[in-house]
């Protein structure tokens, strides 16, 4: 049976304030329920049974405090059950701009008395909800662009000697990065051990076999550099420099109160895609920089050159050029582009900013 309720004089008067919409006194009914009181004992709502040709508005939706849902406590509601529990989540503030009265009711309650009106009141609802939140999402993003937009013109010359350095690491560089990247797999780097161990036959003789174990060496960053099958990164950078300048030409020309709710909302997801999208561009050539920093070449140098390591391999940057191949003697040079030692800026990241 249901938890009944003593339904008191106070929350069956009907409150006849609110003659224009009520989205001031929204937080304070949110905070209300929050704190883990009971929707009925707020002091504006009326605890009486709508009319049934009623067209309400919904201007907020909450669920009952934790300390009540844990404990299978729910609220009456004066739709269809006003001295009985019986919601708990995705509860309604319901305003009836007629009566001028708030109703705090159940999820779906009034669609049982004008399933029309519950419909229209809803789609408004969610419409309005997201709207505001896209809004909260524009200004809390949009002025993050034009920063990202001038870490990304730095960018460019970079990423366009890295594309140069990679191309010659996969042509006259090839053996040596070959079997770099092989021996370097998510960017841990191995010796390898040899033990003997002694077996025994079926025939009861035994015999010694040798058997190599991997032994970790060091981590290294930015392995990525030795992709025997490179993506330009040039193309992303420029396309992702191409698509934040559009959206800041878009903002700049429409401010956020002249756009309809599409408009807006088509803007959040194209200012969530590039952003994200230039984020893990700029992720991946900050890493991709590490492999050749002169910490990971001096490690990766003096791990190929040790008896002990899966391959021989000889890496040294010097003046502006960089030698690779198995050995000093026999190492291809490359002239590197004087952009490769460009700035990798540290770009501001999106937050969500969802309103509660
Ligand atoms: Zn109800």
């Amino acid at each position: 049976m249901a938890e009944e309720f003593d339904i008191p004089d106070e929350a069956r008067a009907v409150k006849a304030w609110f003659s224009e919409h009520p989205r001031k006194v929204v937080p304070e009914i949110l905070a209300w329920i929050k704190a883990g009181n009971w929707p009925h004992l707020w002091r504006g709502h009326t605890h009486t049974q709508p009319p049934t040709d009623a067209y309400p508005l919904y201007v907020g939706e909450f669920d009952l405090a934790d300390k009540l849902l844990s404990k299978r406590h729910f609220a009456p509601c004066p739709c269809c059950s006003p001295n009985h529990a019986k919601y708990g989540r995705g509860g309604k503030v319901a305003w009836f701009p007629a009566e001028q009265v708030i109703r705090l009711i159940g999820p779906r309650c009034f669609a049982s008395l004008n399933a029309d009106a519950h419909a229209q009141a809803e789609a408004t609802f969610r419409r309005e909800k997201r709207a505001a939140e896209d809004t909260a999402y524009l200004l809390a993003n949009l002025d993050k662009i034009g920063p990202t937009v001038y870490v990304f013109e730095e960018l460019v010359g970079l990423a366009e000697a890295i594309d140069q350095l990679r191309l010659w690491l996969v042509s006259e560089g090839r053996a040596a990065t070959q079997s770099v990247w092989q021996h370097s797999r998510g960017g841990l780097l191995h010796t390898v051990v040899s033990r003997e161990e002694v077996r025994r036959l079926p025939n009861g003789d035994h015999h010694t076999v040798k058997v190599e174990d991997l032994k970790r060496y060091a981590e290294v960053a930015g392995m990525k550099l030795f992709d025997p099958k490179p993506k330009p990164l040039m193309p992303r950078v420029s396309g992702a420099l191409k698509r934040l300048k559009d959206l800041e030409v878009v903002y700049v020309a429409e401010a956020l109160e002249d756009m309809d709710d599409e408009d807006k909302n088509s803007l959040a997801r194209r200012v969530g895609r590039a952003m994200r999208g230039a984020a893990d561009i700029r992720d991946e050539l900050a890493d991709i920089k590490l492999g050749y920093s002169t910490q990971t070449l001096a490690t990766l140098r003096t791990w190929g050159q040790r008896p002990d390591a899966p391959t021989r391999f000889y890496v040294r940057r010097t003046d502006g050029r960089l030698s690779i191949g198995r050995d000093e003697g026999t190492a291809a040079t490359f002239n590197l582009h004087f952009r490769i030692d460009g700035r990798v800026g540290e770009i501001p990241r999106l937050s969500a900013a969802i309103p509660e």
